[in-house]
């Protein structure tokens, strides 16, 4: 292994490979197939990074993402390593000329996408080439039940098939045990060795809210904790994408939008502006992130419920991928709930879909309700077994929702959408309930009858809360016909009659909020060192914009902080700093020591 580590040293400018880069690099390298489950952040690329420049020829990389796999080879090219895309951007020139060099092994990594891959005219030509091995990347792609299934993706048996002697790895940040089996099925790594690693992200600070005011919640949430950061906000449809981009536009940030309805043109630009860019906000559907890796993303925000734990865990993994402290948020409400399952009524999906979906719907809706540490609740989701001990940097853990005995409160609920003839939504019930004679309430006579205005005891926030909680607990079921009216359920009459009590969570909501988190470890540096930093920082945008290239491809964060801190005075100094290899030294050691001493 000692090439390996030399290689990590020399060309990445790391000092240690992480969690279990260094078996599976000695597994690949060694000719052995593997598929290798880690989360995002975890350091997938170079685990098939490294066998490529160990082994003999070049690598192929299969990813879906075209536009993404630019910059993997633009990182690449900067620590001097030969790699090249081969897609549907190039001209035809472009591609008899990467399909030129490639023959003549000028390369040593090649990014393809699926459908590329698959044509016969490109199995033919590297049929004539050594292939060091084959990398499929977002292997969980190979999923029909997943949300991210690429039809192409199940012919790369025929990688197997036609190359049998070129070892094969499998990559992905989807840890559920049924994506895992299909994988291995689908792809024919029944004799490949696993490597699971921890899905935790310690670096993540998980909390979930009750929404009452989305949009504002969001704002508040940005202005107290992220001014000036990179963040996605993820939203449902494409017309909330844009209302909530234009209203944060209207606050002053710096946000843009992303979604399926956008012209492509439209949607690369936005893309590139928040991967080179700093502190741009990307609104968004959840077509966007597959394939971002940009390291410094400080939050991730949710303004509507996932529909599942995979997708919530992939897509807030999409933060702090350098390791330093990052946010996922969540704002939820009873109007998630029902319009989720809704849409999984209304699906039309065959009914073993709809199972699927529910039961992975019914999981996310027990994170958002969890009591105990939401940490734990989603690694044991995964399968792991981990320690008992909750992470005490989520919500729960900080801020413990208290538990009460709601049943006599859920009672009055329950009968109250009794005596309105199970005919109305949440709101209208609450007003009901709180004694407000509405228009509509007086029209009803609703306030004549028994349960008008028993519940005046607790704020309209409280009952929101109550009934998305019974809800999700089953005590009420949403209409399937019209939008958003409850009714009772086999469930209730139990605790209508008084037979079983209902314990419910009651969060004490954001009581945090203003309190800025410490965001980061810039805090810790003194001023001389903020100040270097901040000439760093200058620089290195000034040289990505040269290169053309995003910042974090020239050097990320870390490197720049630990440069700021140290200020180191030698070369050999400098080659310490994690994040510098030898090509990077070579090309930009004379302007850091010009910055660090202050020229
Ligand atoms: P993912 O598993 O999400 O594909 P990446 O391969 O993009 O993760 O790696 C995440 C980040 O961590 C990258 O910026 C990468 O350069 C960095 N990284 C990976 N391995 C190491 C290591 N051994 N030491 C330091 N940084 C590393
Ligand atoms: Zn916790």
């Amino acid at each position: 292994m000692s090439s390996a580590l030399n290689i990590l040293k020399e060309v990445f400018g790391y000092p240690d490979f992480r969690g279990q880069q260094a078996e599976v690099i000695a597994h690949l390298a060694n000719g052995g197939d593997c598929l290798v489950l880690m989360p995002t952040g975890g350091g997938k690329s170079l685990c098939y990074q490294i066998p490529a420049l160990l082994r003999n020829g070049v690598a192929v990389i299969v990813s879906p993402l075209i536009a993404l796999m630019q910059n993997q080879v633009a990182a690449l090219h900067e620590i001097g390593v030969r790699a090249a895309v081969l897609n549907s951007s190039l001209s035809p020139e472009d591609i008899v000329a990467v399909e030129q060099k490639l023959l003549t092994g000028e390369y040593d990594l090649l990014y393809v996408a699926p459908e590329r891959l698959l044509t016969p005219r490109f199995l033919n030509l590297i049929e004539r080439i050594t292939i060091a091995l084959f990398a499929i990347d977002e292997a969980h792609c190979v999923s029909q039940w997943g949300h991210d299934f690429r039809p192409e993706y199940i012919q790369l048996s025929v990688l197997h098939e036609r190359f049998p002697k070129v070892p094969r790895i499998a990559l992905t940040a989807t840890a559920d045990l049924d994506t895992r089996r299909e994988i291995i099925e689908r792809l024919g790594l029944g004799a490949a060795k696993i490597f699971v690693s921890s899905f935790d992200r310690p670096n993540i600070h998980y909390q979930i809210i009750d929404k009452t005011n989305g949009r504002m919640q969001l704002l508040d949430f940005i202005q107290a904790q992220h001014q000036d950061d990179a963040g996605i906000v993820y939203c449902f449809s494409r017309k909330k994408v844009d209302e909530i981009t234009s209203w944060l536009v209207s606050q002053g940030l710096r946000a843009v939008a992303y979604h399926a309805g956008m012209s492509s043109q439209e949607r690369n630009q936005n893309q590139e502006k928040f991967l080179r860019e700093e502190g741009i906000i990307m609104v968004a559907t959840v077509a966007f992130g597959m394939g971002i890796d940009k390291p410094d993303i400080r939050f991730v925000a949710h303004l509507d419920l996932p529909r599942s734990i995979e997708g919530y865990y992939q897509e807030t993994g999409r933060a702090g991928r350098d390791g330093r402290v990052a946010n996922a948020w969540m704002a939820y409400g009873l109007g998630d709930v029902i319009q989720r399952r809704r849409m999984i009524e209304e699906s039309g999906a065959k009914l073993k879909f709809k199972q699927v979906a529910a039961r992975k719907l019914e999981a996310m809706l027990s994170l958002c309700e969890t009591t105990t540490c939401r940490r734990l609740h989603m690694l044991n989701y995964f399968g792991e077994v981990v320690d008992t001990v909750p992470c005490g940097n989520c919500d729960v853990c900080i801020n413990p929702p208290q538990v009460w005995d709601a049943s006599v409160e859920v009672q009055k609920a329950l009968s109250c959408v009794y005596r309105t003839g199970q005919n109305f939504g949440a709101g209208y019930l609450i007003d009901v309930l709180r004694g407000n004679r509405t228009e509509r309430v007086k029209e009803w006579c609703h306030d004549r009858i028994s349960t008008f205005g028993i519940g005046k005891n607790l704020s309209e926030t409280t009952w929101r809360a109550i009934f998305r909680q019974i809800t999700v607990l089953g005590l009420l079921a949403v209409d399937s016909e019209s939008h958003g009216i409850l009714h009772l359920t086999e469930l209730s009459r139990a605790v209508l009659k008084g037979q079983q009590s209902v314990h419910l969570r009651l969060q004490v909501n954001s009581i945090r909020s203003s309190e800025k988190q410490q965001n980061s470890d810039i805090t810790t540096l003194d001023p001389t060192e903020q100040y270097l930093w901040e000439q760093l920082r200058a620089w290195r945008a000034k040289t990505a914009k040269e290169h053309g290239v995003p910042a974090y491809v020239i050097f990320h964060d870390t490197t720049l902080q630990e440069l700021a801190r140290l200020s180191p005075k030698t070369e050999d100094e400098l080659r310490r700093i994690t994040g510098i290899g030898v090509r990077k030294l070579d090309k930009y050691s004379s302007h850091l020591m010009a910055i660090l001493r202050g020229d």
